[in-house]
């Protein structure tokens, strides 16, 4: 956005929402919400804010202070910042984590819009969840949201492998006790069987940064099958080799550009009680991201 654009849009009554993340200068989310304001008509302006970890409680408590409406919450805050909410949704509180604040006469409201995120993209290639089995690489903050989300929509078995297997160990038996009917198993990244669940499986995900840098977070890749979705969360590159791999090998495959849309898309839902405009944010994060876009 030019700044003539913003000086014609910022006014006494603009509100202001934001990011608080460290570091936060690579963000996509300024271009995505800009955009998406700008093309609905509303009085709004998002801007990213450099918060140390250890300043997050100052940060928060200052929103109703400044007249702040929301903030989106990126590494390292998702999980230090629950304890500062007044309000914590139901997703937020399964996941363990807040991306997303909501400031209202005073009051904090923390919710969490990647299990939204991640579920829209698999239910526009027609996906059905229920009773199918999913492997996911990785048990971070991404992954435990994507366990939740798949658990949450019926999904009947999940394995969770990860280089820390003790890691994927907490992480199974925490979900596995929040859904007793379901089979959540962890499975280390290292041990063969994995390409035995791969085999057997109709989704695989990878919810860790491995693809970024040209990295396959996968040590073989025949268990790639026809019939399997391979979606990667990695949105920087667009194609990751597990994807590019994937494709090769007959498997339908899904970007995390989606995930990062939607998640977005579900924010701005919450703070403006307004539907998104879904494609013009995804154009808005390809500029910024990849320097392209419709
Ligand atoms: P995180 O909490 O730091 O977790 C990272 C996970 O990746 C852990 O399971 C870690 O394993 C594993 N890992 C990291 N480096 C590895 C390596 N060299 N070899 C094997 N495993 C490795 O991070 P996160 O927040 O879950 O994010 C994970 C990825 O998802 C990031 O790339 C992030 O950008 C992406 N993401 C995308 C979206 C989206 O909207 N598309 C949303 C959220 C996250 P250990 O436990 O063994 O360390």
């Amino acid at each position: 956005m030019e700044i003539g654009d913003l000086t014609k849009r910022i006014n006494p009554e603009t509100q202001i929402v934001g990011v608080f993340g460290y570091p936060v200068k690579h963000s996509a989310s300024p271009a995505m919400h800009n955009a998406a304001f700008s093309s609905s008509g509303l009085n709004y302006i998002y801007l990213s804010f450099e918060v140390k970890p250890e300043e997050i409680e100052k940060a928060l408590k200052a929103l109703p202070v400044l007249g702040i409406k929301g903030v989106n919450l990126t590494i390292p805050h998702k999980e230090i910042a629950m304890p500062y909410m007044d309000n914590i949704s139901e997703e937020a509180l399964n996941v363990g984590a807040v991306n997303t604040v909501k400031v209202d006469s005073g009051v904090l409201s923390g919710y969490n819009t990647d299990v939204e995120g991640f579920l829209n993209p698999l239910s526009e290639k027609g996906w059905q969840p229920e009773g199918r089995k999913a492997v996911v690489l990785g048990a971070g903050g991404a992954a435990r949201a994507v366990v939740f989300a798949l658990l949450s929509s019926a999904v009947s078995e999940i394995v969770v492998a990860n280089r820390n297997l003790e890691r994927a160990g907490r992480l199974s038996t925490d979900m596995q006790s929040r859904f007793p009917a379901a089979r959540v198993a962890p499975a280390s990244i290292f041990d063969s069987l994995l390409f035995r669940e791969i085999s057997d499986s109709s989704l695989l995900v990878n919810a860790t940064p491995l693809g970024m840098k040209g990295e396959m977070p996968l040590g073989k890749t025949d268990c790639i099958h026809p019939g399997l979705i391979v979606y990667d969360l990695v949105y920087n590159p667009n194609a990751t080799p597990l994807l590019e791999e994937s494709g090769k090998r007959g498997a339908d495959t899904i970007g995390g550009l989606g995930m990062l849309v939607y998640q977005g898309a579900a924010s701005f839902r919450i703070w403006t009680s307004v539907d998104a405009p879904v494609e013009i944010m995804k154009n808005a994060c390809e500029q910024a991201l990849f320097g392209r876009g419709k």
